[in-house]
This record gives structure tokens, C-alpha cells and sequence, in this order.
């Protein structure tokens, strides 16, 4: 018997993040520097089949969700391989993409053969041109042509990751949820968070979730909450009043939801993280490579999940962002 991972704070921890790669083909300017990007060297990254040995250690401890990240991790050479084999582990119930979907057209069909049904794609605006500031990259196409490979091939569900930053993206708040009413897709929005390569984060920067919903119902119609299905998961759901479509809210820095907190992460150099903003990191990568028994690396992660802080400190004076931005992590 392997009792279930729960912390002091009387969470239980069933999700894992695992980062497929801290490598990325765009450049988005609240995540990575535009350059010099200094990645993880290849050495350095866990492989296939060291990812497969954690998830079948950490599955045996009750984690049964798996999202995969990064980085990009479409441009990890044969992820729809990796998702085979993370598809087959026992206990592992759900196993769900986040990606920028520019590789999505190619990989879709592949992909979803192999076992994703949910993907998040990350979409902050349909404006060409501001999507080329964001991003520093001129990819929109591509990704819109990606969206509709998914929604033929039958994903679900698909919904749309989109960064609100203030004095960057309001005009795209409202166009976005036309966008996914039209198509049955949920777009969430995520308020910025203190994670960009280039510290140039402050509370003025987050489009707090209040503001975008005052923008909607004020566009389009009014909202009304949904019950939480999991309360644990970090979106807050809307419907619009009218019945077509849903939107979703994760106000990270204005309603953190840590107290809700199901998940653990696992940086693409084998670092397990409790938290995206931890200043601490437990080093898997160092286990796996020198011979370490199941146990060990069982007690390993017990011992971060037992060491997890009731939630991030954003909103306090003593906050300190954490030592790598959010593509080393793993969003
Ligand atoms: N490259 C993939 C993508 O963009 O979806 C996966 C990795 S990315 C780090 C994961 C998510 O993090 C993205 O969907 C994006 O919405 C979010 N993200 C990145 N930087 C952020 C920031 N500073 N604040 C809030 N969300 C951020
Ligand atoms: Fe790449 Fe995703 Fe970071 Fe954008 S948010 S730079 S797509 S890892």
C-alpha cells in the first residue's frame, strides 16, 4: 500500500506537469527573453524513458492526471511516442497537452492517435500584427490552421490558453470569446504572472479577471458562474447568459486558488517543483541517473510534497520570483 500524497496543508496531490522540454519556437515577451536564450544542454534533459519511470513511481502514490508542457513540446522529436507510452501506465487516468499549437497542424493526428483527448492552446490575440509584438514571431496562421486540424479530428475538448496583460491585450478580450463561441471553444484567460525571462513584471502589468469580465458582459452579454465540477481545478467557468459558450479565469495574482492545490511539476531537467513559484527544487534527474531505488525516488517526492507552503507569496512585500521564468518551468 502507498499512501497518497497529501500535504501539511491537507491537499491531496494527484496532477503532475511534466515539461517535455524548456525549448520553445516562439518567443513570447512574459515568458522568454527574445535573446540570448540559454537552453538546458540535451545532456541535461530527462529522456523517454527516464519521464516513464517517474510517472510509474509517482502514479503508484495516487497522481493520475498528467498534462505535458514546456517549453514548446511539439518540438520535442516524437512526443506523440512519449504519450504512447505515459498513456499506458497504470493509474494514469488522464493525460492532457499544453502547447502554442504552430506544430499542431503537422502533429495533431498523431498526437491524438496516441492518447491526448484535452489540449490548451495558447492564443493571446487574432491580430496579426500584435501577435507578431507578443510573440516576436509570425505564426498566427499556423496556429489558427492547427486549431481547426483539432477540432476536425474530434479533441476534446479544446480550449484556449490566453495571457492578459494590461496595456497589451484588451483590445483582443472580447474578439477572443467571439472567436470561441463561434467554434465551441472555451478561451481562458490567465492574468500575468511574475514568471517572464526579463523581470518586467509588475501588479500594474495583470488585466485582473474583474476587468475582463466588465469587458464581456459589456460586449457581448452577461456571465453567470458555473458550479465548479473540481473545485480544485484553477479556473473559475462562466457561461454566457445567452447559452453559446463558456469562458474560464485564472486569476492567479488577483484570487490565488492555492488552498486548492492539486499539483506538482517536474521541469524538463528532472527537477520536481511544488509550485511554479518555489525557490526550492527537488532533484529527480540526480536520482534517476545513479541508480536510485523506486523508494528513493519515492521518498523524494513525499519529501517535496510534505514541504509544500500553503501558496504563493505574489501579493506579499517579501515575495521573490522564482530563479528561472516560466518556459524553464513549465507553465
Ligand atoms: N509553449 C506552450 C504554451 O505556450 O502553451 C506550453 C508552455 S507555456 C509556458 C504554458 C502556458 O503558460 C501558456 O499557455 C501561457 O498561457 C502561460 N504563460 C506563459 N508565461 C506566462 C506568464 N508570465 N503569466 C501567465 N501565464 C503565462
Ligand atoms: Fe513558448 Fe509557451 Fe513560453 Fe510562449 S508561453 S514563449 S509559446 S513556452
Amino acid at each position: 500500500m502507498h499512501p497518497a500524497l497529501i500535504d501539511t496543508h491537507s491537499r491531496l496531490h494527484d496532477s503532475l506537469r511534466i515539461s517535455v522540454t524548456d525549448r520553445c519556437n516562439i518567443r513570447c515577451c512574459y515568458c522568454m527573453p527574445e535573446h540570448p536564450v540559454e537552453f538546458v544542454p540535451r545532456r541535461e534533459i530527462l529522456s523517454f524513458e527516464e519521464i516513464e519511470r517517474f510517472v510509474r513511481i509517482a502514479a503508484r502514490l495516487g497522481v493520475n492526471k498528467l498534462r505535458l508542457t514546456g517549453g514548446e513540446p511539439l518540438v520535442r522529436k516524437d512526443l506523440a511516442g512519449l504519450i504512447a507510452r505515459l498513456r499506458a501506465v497504470e493509474g494514469i487516468g488522464d493525460l492532457a497537452l499544453t502547447t502554442n499549437g504552430v506544430l499542431l497542424g503537422e502533429q495533431a493526428e498523431a498526437l491524438f492517435r496516441a492518447g491526448v483527448g484535452r489540449v490548451n492552446v495558447h492564443l493571446d490575440t487574432l491580430d496579426r500584427e500584435r501577435f507578431i509584438r507578443i510573440t516576436r514571431r509570425d505564426e498566427l496562421g499556423r496556429i489558427l490552421e492547427g486549431i481547426e486540424v483539432c477540432r476536425r479530428l474530434g479533441f476534446q475538448p479544446i480550449k484556449i490558453n490566453a495571457v492578459a496583460v494590461k496595456g497589451l491585450t484588451e483590445p483582443d478580450i472580447v474578439p477572443l470569446a467571439r472567436f470561441g463561441r463561434e467554434r465551441g471553444i472555451e478561451i481562458r484567460y490567465i492574468e500575468f504572472m511574475p514568471l517572464d525571462a526579463q523581470g518586467l513584471w509588475d501588479p500594474g502589468k495583470v488585466l485582473p479577471a474583474g476587468e475582463i469580465v466588465a469587458m464581456l458582459e459589456r460586449e457581448i452579454c452577461p456571465l453567470v458562474e458555473l458550479p465548479g465540477e473540481d473545485p480544485r481545478a484553477p479556473a473559475s467557468r462562466y457561461r454566457f447568459a445567452d447559452g453559446v459558450g463558456t469562458i474560464g479565469l485564472i486569476a492567479s495574482v488577483s484570487r490565488p486558488f492555492c488552498l486548492n492545490c492539486n499539483r506538482i511539476r517536474l521541469t524538463a531537467d528532472g527537477k520536481l517543483r511544488y509550485c511554479l513559484f518555489a525557490l526550492e527544487e527537488f532533484d529527480v534527474r540526480g536520482l534517476l541517473r545513479s541508480g536510485a531505488t523506486d523508494r528513493e525516488i519515492e521518498a523524494l517526492i513525499r519529501s517535496a510534497v510534505g514541504k509544500k507552503w500553503p501558496g504563493h507569496e505574489i501579493n506579499q512585500s517579501r515575495f521573490v520570483p522564482p530563479g528561472r521564468p516560466m518556459c524553464a518551468i513549465g507553465g
